[in-house]
C-alpha cells in the first residue's frame, strides 16, 4: 500500500488558517522527491463544512474527525485521536504547522507513535535517496540537514516559508466525515479572550517598521517611531523580546505568536532573524534590514542591509529625508 503524507489543517475561529494551504504546498514539493498520496486531517467540533472547502479548493482527499470536546482547541483531545487514527496505519508523514498549537501537540504524537519528530522545517531535500529535512537552528542564522531513521515522520513546518501554489490535484477531493467522542482528562481551555490591541493597524499598513533588542533600551523606541513616521500608512511592531519587556504592547508582536504582515515594505531594527520572527514577516514585499551583525538571520532575507549601529542610522537618515523633503519644497517655491 501507498504511504500517505498527512497534512493536519490548522483553523481558528471557524476559519481555515493560511498555514494549511502552505502546509499542502510543502507536502506538494515532497511529491517532487516521491509522488505520494496527499490527505489532510481537520480536527473539530464543527469543522465539515471547512473540509468541504479545502477538498473543493486544494484537490485534496479529507477526513473531517468531528468531536464535541473541541469547541476550542485542546492539545490533549488531538494528540489521543490522532495516535488512535494511525494506530491502524503508519503514514510515511505527518506535517503540522510551527506554530503555538502544531508544536503543542506533534512532537507528543510522535512520541505515542514511535515517530521521528522534526521542528522548525524550512525545506526538503534529497540525501543518499532519502527524504531529509532543513531546519532551522541557532535564530534562524544556521541551518541543519536532517534524516529521519524511522517509518513515519511528524514534521513542523515554519509558516511563511512554502507559498500556495494551487491545487494539489485537478479534481476536487473526497470528504469523510467521523464522529469521535472524547473527553480530555488532564486539561481544559476555559476561554478564549480577545487581544486588547488592535491587531488591524499592523496588517493594513503599506510599511511596517520593527523594533528589536538591538535598540537596546525603552527610550530608543522612540527613535523607531520616528522612523516610521515619515511614511504615510505606517505601523510599529516588534520583536517578542521587546514585547515581553514591555517596551511595545504585545499586540504589536510580529512572529509566529503575534501578528503575521505582508505589507510593501518591512524595516526590521536590530532584529537577528529568529525563525519565529521571520514567519511572521516573510511575506513582505521589500524588506530592510538594520542590524550591526552582517551574519545575522535578517540580513540573509533583507533586500537592502544596512550594516550600522540604528541608534546612528536612524537620525541621519531622518535628517537626511527632512533636508531632502525642504529642498524639494524650496524648489517648488523658486
Ligand atoms: C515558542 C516561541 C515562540 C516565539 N514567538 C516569537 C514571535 O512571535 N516573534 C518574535 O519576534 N520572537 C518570537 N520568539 C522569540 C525568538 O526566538 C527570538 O528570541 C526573538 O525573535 C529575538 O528577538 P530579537 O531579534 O529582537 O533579539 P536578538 O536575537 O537579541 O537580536 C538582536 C539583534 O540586534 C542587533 N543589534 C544589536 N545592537 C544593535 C545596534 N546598536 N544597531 C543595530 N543592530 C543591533 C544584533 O546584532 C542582533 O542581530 C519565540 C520563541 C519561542 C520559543
Amino acid at each position: 500500500m501507498e504511504r500517505t503524507i498527512y497534512v493536519i489543517a490548522e483553523h481558528a475561529c471557524g476559519e481555515i488558517s493560511p498555514v494549511t494551504f502552505e502546509l499542502l504546498a510543502f507536502a506538494a514539493q515532497i511529491r517532487t522527491f516521491r509522488p505520494l498520496p496527499i490527505s489532510v486531517l481537520i480536527l473539530g467540533q464543527d469543522v465539515s463544512g471547512m473540509a468541504e472547502e479545502i477538498a473543493a479548493s486544494e484537490g485534496a482527499d479529507i477526513t473531517a474527525l468531528e468531536i464535541p470536546e473541541l469547541g476550542n482547541y485542546n492539545g490533549e483531545v488531538y494528540r489521543q485521536v490522532l495516535a488512535d487514527f494511525f494506530e491502524t496505519e503508519a503514514p510515511a508523514l505527518i506535517c503540522a504547522g510551527h506554530t503555538a498549537t502544531g508544536t503543542d501537540f506533534a512532537p507528543g504524537l510522535a512520541i505515542r507513535l514511535g515517530a521521528a519528530s522534526i521542528t522548525n522545517i524550512r525545506g526538503v531535500a534529497e540525501h543518499e535517496t532519502r527524504l531529509c529535512f532543513d531546519r532551522s537552528i541557532c535564530n534562524g542564522a544556521r541551518t541543519a540537514r536532517v534524516l529521519p531513521r524511522t517509518e513515519t515522520a511528524v514534521l513542523n513546518v515554519q509558516p511563511g516559508v512554502f507559498r500556495r501554489t494551487g491545487p494539489v490535484s485537478p479534481r476536487p477531493g473526497t470528504v469523510r466525515i467521523r464522529r469521535t467522542e472524547y473527553a480530555a482528562r488532564k486539561l481544559r481551555c476555559t476561554g478564549i479572550r480577545p487581544s486588547q490591541a488592535d491587531p488591524g493597524a499592523l496588517s493594513d499598513a503599506d510599511v511596517v517598521v520593527s523594533a528589536g533588542n538591538g535598540v537596546g533600551d525603552a527610550e530608543n523606541i522612540g527613535l523607531v517611531y520616528r522612523l516610521a513616521g515619515l511614511f504615510p500608512k505606517s505601523a510599529v511592531g516588534g520583536s517578542r523580546i521587546v514585547c515581553d519587556r514591555g517596551w511595545l504592547a504585545y499586540g504589536q508582536q510580529v512572529g509566529v505568536t503575534g501578528a503575521t504582515v505582508a505589507p510593501k515594505l518591512y524595516i526590521a531594527c536590530g532584529i537577528s532573524g529568529a525563525p519565529q520572527h521571520l514567519s511572521g514577516m516573510s511575506g513582505s514585499a521589500f524588506i530592510v534590514a538594520i542590524n550591526t551583525d552582517v551574519r545575522a538571520a535578517m540580513m540573509s532575507v533583507a533586500d537592502v542591509c544596512v550594516t550600522e549601529d540604528l541608534a546612528t542610522f536612524i537620525p541621519t537618515f531622518i535628517e537626511a529625508c527632512n533636508a531632502a523633503a525642504s529642498g524639494s519644497k524650496e524648489e517648488d517655491h523658486g
